[in-house]
């Protein structure tokens, strides 16, 4: 199996030279399998470049899963240039969304609006499917079989467990992991405690064993004490997954926009000095738009 960063930023793009190293654009992930089925998570701007380095194999089947509807992870899709070629296949998984009642078509309708964008979806030369997803409901892409689980966010965010072939990963999407909103002297601490135990048996075990997990570090814990219930992870709960989890190794994504190449150096330098390695805890590492990883 083979990972590779099309778009690790956070929240907007953010092109330019203080970024340049890590890249700018937002989430888009290509995956490949052992026998070179195609799948992409996510459909930020990175898919744009990813859709360029498509042309040389085409016609091709692009099962896209989709975490969530937020800008920065469907705004590459009009721009995914295989749709306006014949032959290709554009089919795109996700979530069903209980405040429109969509399902996952809506990603692109949205998008297709003749005010924001100039061609029409019947005028697009691909195939294009929806797929609308159920938690927990096991799909198969060729040799992959794909798991969406329900994360914490505040939309209906699917992280995704791909297996092929005996290899794992494991995507996060955009995941803030659950806090007790009560404080602990009060009558309604400890059910809420209990169902946040639960959640996060069941987003461990949707993490377990994986070869590469990818996960939503975009704050320092520092950082987030002024940021609780934006919907992200930090560094250190992201580390404590994939500890817990056991993930052999832990790339750390979502990139916070205003961060620089050397501010993200720097953080994650701090980042490994707070969690030195122990024998059989995961390798730690920073995504970086165009590194693969072949696993
Ligand atoms: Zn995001
Ligand atoms: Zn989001």
């Amino acid at each position: 199996m083979k990972v590779k960063f099309w778009g690790v930023r956070g929240s907007i793009a953010s092109p330019g030279p203080a970024t340049v190293r890590y890249g700018g654009n937002t989430t888009c992930i290509e995956i490949r399998t052992d026998l070179n089925e195609l799948i992409i998570i996510d459909a930020g701007t990175g898919i744009f470049p990813l859709s360029q380095s498509l042309l040389s194999e085409l016609p091709v089947t692009a099962n896209v899963l989709i975490s969530h509807s937020h800008w920065d992870h469907i705004q590459g899709l009009p721009f995914f240039i295989p749709n306006f070629i014949p032959g290709n296949t554009l089919r795109l998984h996700g979530a069903f969304d209980p405040v429109s009642g969509k399902g996952v078509e809506q990603v692109m309708s949205v998008q297709l609006q003749y005010s924001y964008f100039p061609v029409r979806e019947a005028e697009m030369k691909a195939q294009i499917e929806y797929v609308t997803l159920m938690p927990e409901q096991s799909i198969q892409l060729g040799s992959a079989t794909v798991t969406p689980f329900l994360m914490n966010h505040p939309v209906v965010d699917f992280g995704y467990r791909i297996e092929a072939n005996g290899k794992s990963v494991f995507f996060t999407g955009d995941h803030e992991p659950p806090l007790n909103i009560y404080e602990t002297h009060e009558p309604d601490y400890a059910e809420y405690q209990s169902f946040i135990d639960e959640k996060t048996a069941s987003v461990l075990h949707a993490m377990s064993g994986v070869d590469v997990l990818i996960a939503d570090c975009s704050y320092t814990t520092a950082e987030y004490g002024s940021k609780k219930g934006w919907g992200h992870g930090t560094f250190d709960s992201s580390i404590n997954y994939a500890k817990q989890a056991g993930a052999k190794l832990l790339y750390c994504t979502h990139h916070e926009p205003t961060r620089s190449d050397d501010a993200l150096e720097a953080v994650f330098a701090k980042v490994l000095e707070d969690h030195p390695r122990k024998a059989g805890d995961p390798e730690y590492r920073l995504a970086r738009e165009g590194e693969s990883y072949e696993f």
